[in-house]
């Protein structure tokens, strides 16, 4: 097949590069290591169970995500916009006071935060709102601890509230990831619905996936070496090309292109139960408060996307955060005893499916946090590079950034 553009990697990335170039007429040939497209957002089929590699949401507010994908063919499940946070002994509903402020705020009231913070939540939420995304990730910077301490945020409402919450979201407990990402994070939460495709995560590639035809895409299939104009591929096969894409994971991309420095990722375990009951019923986030045991948050998914399953059973999916040095079985143990302590007896006849250990989750998104809207996406003569990690973390930065690297590729093949 005649080619203008090799791209490299199914993901996201990928998928809406290689969507931007069909619909400028540019012939392109996806290359996708794995055995199917995708990526980091996969969605296995288990005992009748929708199983996402990790837990993952959407929100509905991305902006790159908004023009290019049919949210109405995703049938979307939101969740109830906050979250149950646990906190001496006991669930507290907190509404999230970014995006309904008055009954959100009124929660504050419970031992999750103080009058002050209420105050303080408006302030932080007008900021978040405010400026072009453009601006947002030009302002000052910081940590997004640090950030909340400067917003003099009382302890109880970093703890019990922001740490395992954006915590939770960035895959960071400690909140070392950039306050810019902080707000972006937050605009995403006061703007719009975060929420689970009917179909399970992965809806979310396979409906890129599905405006390409099959005859541009070949799985199976590992790149080992990039040139100017050819790729060579695991099998000793070379392929030729005017263009080259890497829209593979950061250290992937690093291999391929060892002059790339791209930052470190983060690790997250997910561990799924299948349940009789709901522990608790409604569309909720749950979220440790505690800062005590293995779970940062947990979610009954079943009670948000009925879909998930075809059984008669409920779906739970308990995200750990920071558990490096366990190993699988002592990990699944302490979760147990964490489950018991919250829920009670009825966890004992929770059945155990899977654990997922993503050991690249996220691209770490410390200070100096560049502007993804702004650089450079040709590294080199004829080759392009995107990915989470050239943008945000996030769903939105990896289409983002597949999209604005094929208008800089049809730029350059114009020129
Ligand atoms: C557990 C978890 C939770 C997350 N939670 C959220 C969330 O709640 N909200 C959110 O917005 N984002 C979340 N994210 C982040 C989001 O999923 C990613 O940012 C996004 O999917 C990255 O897409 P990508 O195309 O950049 O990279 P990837 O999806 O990693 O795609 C890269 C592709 O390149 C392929 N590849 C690698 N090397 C080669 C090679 N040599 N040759 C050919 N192909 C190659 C890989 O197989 C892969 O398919 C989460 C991620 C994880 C893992």
């Amino acid at each position: 097949m005649n080619t203008d553009v090799l791209i490299i990697g199914g993901g996201l990335a990928g998928l809406s590069c290689a969507k931007t170039l069909q619909d400028a007429g540019v012939a392109y040939l996806l290359l996708e290591a794995s055995e199917a497209l995708g990526g980091r957002i996969r969605t296995d089929h288990v005992d009748g169970f929708f199983l996402d590699r990790g837990f993952q949401v959407f929100s509905t507010a991305y902006p790159e995500a908004r023009r290019i994908l049919d949210y109405a063919a995703l049938k979307l499940h939101p969740f109830f916009p906050g979250g149950m946070i646990r906190f001496h002994g006991k669930w507290h509903r907190m509404p999230d006071p970014f995006r309904h402020p008055l009954t959100g705020l009124q929660a504050l009231f419970t031992p999750i935060g103080t009058l002050s913070d209420k105050f303080r939540v408006v302030k932080l939420r007008h900021r978040a709102l405010s400026g072009t995304l453009n601006e947002l990730f030009t302002r000052p910077e910081n940590s997004t601890l640090q950030y909340l301490k400067n917003f003099r945020f009382s302890s109880s409402m970093i703890e019990r509230f922001f740490r395992p919450f954006l915590g939770g979201v960035f895959l960071d407990s400690e909140l070392t990831t950039s306050s810019r990402m902080a707000e972006f994070v937050l605009r995403m939460f006061a703007s719009g619905d975060i929420a689970l495709p009917a179909g399970g995560m992965e809806a979310i590639p396979r409906q890129l996936a599905s405006y390409l035809p099959s005859g541009r895409i070949r799985t199976h299939t590992r790149v080992t070496s990039v040139q100017k104009t050819s790729v060579t591929l695991e099998s000793g096969e070379s392929l030729a090309a005017r263009a080259i894409v890497v829209a593979t994971e950061g250290p992937a991309a690093a291999e391929l292109l060892p002059r790339l420095n791209p930052a470190p990722y983060r690790r997250v375990t997910c561990l799924y139960y299948a349940a009789s009951e709901p522990p608790f019923s409604g569309p909720y986030l749950l979220l440790n408060g505690e800062r005590a045991g293995p779970i940062n948050n947990l979610c009954v998914l079943t009670q948000i996307a009925p879909t998930y399953t075809t059984t008669n059973k409920q779906l739970i999916s308990v995200s750990v955060l920071n558990y490096a040095d366990l190993s699988e079985e002592d990990l699944a143990t302490q979760v147990r005893q964490q489950l018991r302590e919250w829920f009670g007896s009825q966890t004992t006849d929770w059945q155990f499916i899977r654990a997922y250990t993503i050991n690249a989750a996220q691209p770490v998104q410390v200070p100096p946090f560049p502007n993804p809207y702004s650089g450079q996406t040709q590294v080199q003569d004829g080759v392009f590079v995107c990915g989470d990690f050239c943008a945000t973390g996030t769903i939105d930065g990896a289409i983002f950034s597949g999209r604005r690297a094929a208008d800089d590729l049809r730029k350059w093949l114009e020129a």
